[in-house]
Formats: structure tokens, sequence, C-alpha cells
């Protein structure tokens, strides 16, 4: 086939009919890798343009929309006017500065010495340490647990290195009432033992999880580390929120779970940490001889990242790491900032009738829409999960833009969770007022 449109090439451009030749050779072959059928719909890209087509006010992607601490940004001025060299390549894996201090101020969390060389390697922020992983780790035909509701680039980065995902829900405990908390959000022990077998290769968790704010407990934690150290598998966790938990919610590394250091990789995010998501710049940690998988495929795609943003972050690294646990510490400061606006934005929901799920930790709220009559008549969006088609409605109608939760899920899962969506409020006070505005003034009218 490719060879008779070769020929026709030839023939063709004798003719001067280059332009309709061109078109012919694209149609002649497939263009796109199998790898990324399917995956194309981005739940970022899709409402994020909207949000910005609507000029809306934004709870939908999860960014501050509020400064980084000024200490933070003195330290990028300062290594972008730091001479030649902060404007050069520096250390494939990590600039060292940064996994000299990302290895000391980790391994005292860990509670396990962590070598700044072997053991991290340093990305473009945790997007590319989860690929890197994915990349590294999973083979054709093997499987990857992922508990949902999940970040949803797990699922087309496990397909993109040829696995498969096996999805496990979170269901709400309704003993005696409705869920109220993210707590009320468990795993079935026994539901997740069935999902393992010879050719599971992984298991994803992310805690504080993305969307719903669940902080695993350590005994939950224990419940999957049995299963990783009995089945052999790696545990990857997403723990990019670690610093934001609230009302006493403790993050606990599953890696630091006797046994665990060994088979898990921790990601994490400086755009998280330092509320400077345009930074990106995150990592993975984990012991050398699976790290240095994942540098194999850093070094055969990205190589290396911006020198200056890693500077700053090692900078911020170094000032939390003499004053943790210290009133002054960023980590203690931006959770207990964000529980009143987390506090603020669940009144406003319950006052509103949009029962919230109270998040341990993370920046995000779900909140169920079920009990919400609102005529979705817009035929364009027929075929979509009532949470997309209720977001939308929110966006055109209303000015106000949320993420539809059901996004968050597998598609054979999907169909049972479309009755929530994700508020975010990582925001200025000023923001959640005018969402509340709006909310109260829709509320009012019903
Ligand atoms: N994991 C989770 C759970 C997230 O919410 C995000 C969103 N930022 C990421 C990973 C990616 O983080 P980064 O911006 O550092 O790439
Ligand atoms: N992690 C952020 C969120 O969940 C942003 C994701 C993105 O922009 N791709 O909203």
């Amino acid at each position: 086939m490719l060879r008779r449109v070769a020929a026709n090439v030839a023939v063709n451009s004798w003719k001067g009919n280059i332009f309709e030749l061109d078109h012919k050779l694209i149609m002649a072959r497939q263009l796109h890798a199998r790898r990324i059928e399917g995956i194309d719909k981005n739940i970022w890209v899709d409402f994020t343009q909207l949000a910005a087509d609507y000029k809306v006010v934004n709870l939908g992607q999860g960014f501050p929309d509020f400064s980084p601490p000024s200490y933070i940004q003195e330290a990028l001025c300062k290594a972008v006017n730091g001479g030649c060299s902060m404007h050069q390549y520096t250390h494939a894996f990590g600039h060292p500065p940064l996994v000299s201090i990302l290895a000391k101020f980790f391994g005292r969390v860990v509670g396990h010495e962590i070598d700044a060389f072997e053991d991290i390697l340093v990305t473009v922020g945790a997007y590319q340490a989860l690929f890197c992983t994915f990349q590294a780790l999973v083979d054709e035909e093997d499987e990857v647990i992922i508990i949902e509701p999940f970040f949803d680039c797990y699922q087309p980065m496990v397909k993109m290195a040829g696995g498969k995902g096996v999805y496990v829900p979170l269901r709400p405990r309704v003993e005696g009432g409705k869920a109220l908390t993210s707590a009320d959000w468990v795993l079935s022990s026994e539901e997740l033992a069935s999902k393992f077998n010879p050719r599971t290769k992984a298991i994803v968790i992310n805690t504080p999880n993305n969307p719903l704010g669940k902080v695993y407990k350590r005994e939950e934690l224990q419940v999957i580390a049995d299963l990783c150290i009995k089945h052999d598998v790696v545990c990857i966790s997403d723990e990019v929120y670690e610093w934001l938990t609230y009302d006493g919610a403790k993050h606990v590394k599953i890696a630091s779970l006797p046994g665990m250091w060994e088979r898990t990789v921790t990601i994490g995010s400086g755009g998280k940490s330092f509320s400077a998501t345009g930074w990106k710049v995150g990592w993975a940690i984990g012991a050398g001889p699976i790290v240095k998988h994942l540098k194999t495929v850093h070094q055969n795609s990205v190589y290396h990242c911006a020198t200056a943003a890693q500077e700053a972050v090692a900078q911020g690294f170094q000032r939390e790491y003499e004053l943790f646990g210290t009133p002054e510490s960023y980590f203690l400061q931006l959770p207990e900032m964000l529980n009143q606006k987390r506090k603020k934005l669940a009144t406003c929901l319950e006052s509103v009738g949009l029962q919230p799920i109270l998040p341990e930790g993370g920046y995000f709220m779900i909140s169920d829409i079920s009990s919400l009559k609102v005529d979705l008549n817009d035929p364009s969006t027929q075929d979509e999960p009532h949470d997309y088609r209720f977001v939308k409605w929110l966006i055109k109608e209303k000015g106000l833009a949320t993420i539809p939760v059901s996004a968050f899920y597998s598609p054979e899962h999907r169909k049972d969770f479309q009755n929530y969506i994700r508020f975010c409020f990582v925001k200025e006070d000023s923001t959640l007022n005018a969402a509340e505005d709006i909310l109260r003034k829709w509320s009012d009218l019903k």
C-alpha cells in the first residue's frame, strides 16, 4: 500500500499536483500509534478551555489564585540572577542541591536513609515522575491496580505503557445516614485482595486523594502493604498533597511501613508544596534498584529539568528543613490557611443544598448533586454523564466552574459515580465569596 502511494507521488508530482498528493499520503496510512487510541479526551483541556470561554468564577482546575510565599519567589529571583550556571544544564537526574536536601528532608520524614544520587529522580512536575514510573515498570499485559476515584492521568499512562488498569472503588459507607467526610469512603479489603494475581505488577494509591480528599489511615495502608508484600507488587504512592491535612488527620507514607521502602515509588510536587504549580518541579523517591529504571526513561526522553526552578525549590526545602514543625513552616501555614477556606466552602455548599463530603486533606471538596432538580436540556450534551452535563450547565448558565467527578473513574465504574462535582478551594477569599454569591442567588431562585 505504501509503495503504491509512493508511486503516485512520483506520477502526480510530474503533474504538478503536489497538494492533492500530500493529502492522499496522509489518508493512506494510520498516523497515530495504537497506544494512544481512546485517550485523546482530557478533562483539564476541555474544562479549562470552557471556563476560559465563559469567563467564570473558577473553582475548577486545581491551582492557587494567590502568590507563592515571598521567600520562595525571592529564591527564584536569586537563582535567575545567580550567574551562568543557573542558566545551563545541571545534573540529568536532579540538580545536586535539590536532590541533597530532598534526601535529607524525606529521609527524616520516612525514617529511612535516602541516597541523594541513587534514590531520587527530579522530573517535570509529578506528572513526569508518574510517566517515568509507569513506562519504566509496566510491561505489555501487566496489570496495575488503581483505586478509584483516581487522578485521571493514571489510566492513560498505564495504557501507554501497554498495561491494563484494574479498578477498585472506594465506596461511601452509608450506615446510619449519608457519608459526610472523606473518611467514610472506604476500601473493601476482600475486594482489593481479589484483584491481585500473578499478572499484577503495581498498585497506585493517592493520599491525600484528588478529588475526594481522603487521607489513608495507617491501618488502611497496612492492608495495601501486606498485599504488595504477599504478591511481590510495587506500590506507586502519589503524595503531592502530603502537607495538606485537616482536623488532626495524619499523612502516613506507605514507604515508611515495614518492608515497603524496597517496593514503593513515592511521587511529590514542588508546585503543590510551595503553591507554584507553574514551576513544574516534581520527583520520584524510592529504592535505587527501582529508581534506576525511571532514570532510563528520563535520560531518553526529557534528560533534565530547568535548573533555576530546581535551585529555588532546593532553597525552599532547605528553609522548611530548618523550620520543620515550627509555626514559621509553610508546610504548617498553608494547611492552616486552607482549613479556613475549606470550612467556608463547606458551610456555603451545605446552606444551598449541595451536600459536601468534607475532605480530610488536599485542596478539593466533592459535593452530591443528586437531589438538585435542574433542567439539563442542552441537546449537545445529552450523551454525556450527568455530572458532565451539570458542570457545563453551571459554567454556561451560572458562571461557576467546577469539575465532574466521574472523570476520576474508569469507564466501567463511571456510571455509578456521576452524581458528584468537585470544587477547588485553594483560592483567594474573594474568589470563594464570588462563588458563594452565585450559589446563593441560584438557591434563592429555586
Ligand atoms: N498527582 C495529583 C494527585 C495531582 O492532583 C496532580 C496535579 N497537579 C499531579 C499529580 C501532577 O502534579 P504536577 O503539577 O507537579 O505535575
Ligand atoms: N492537579 C490539578 C487538578 O486536579 C491540575 C490538573 C491539570 O491541570 N492537569 O485540578
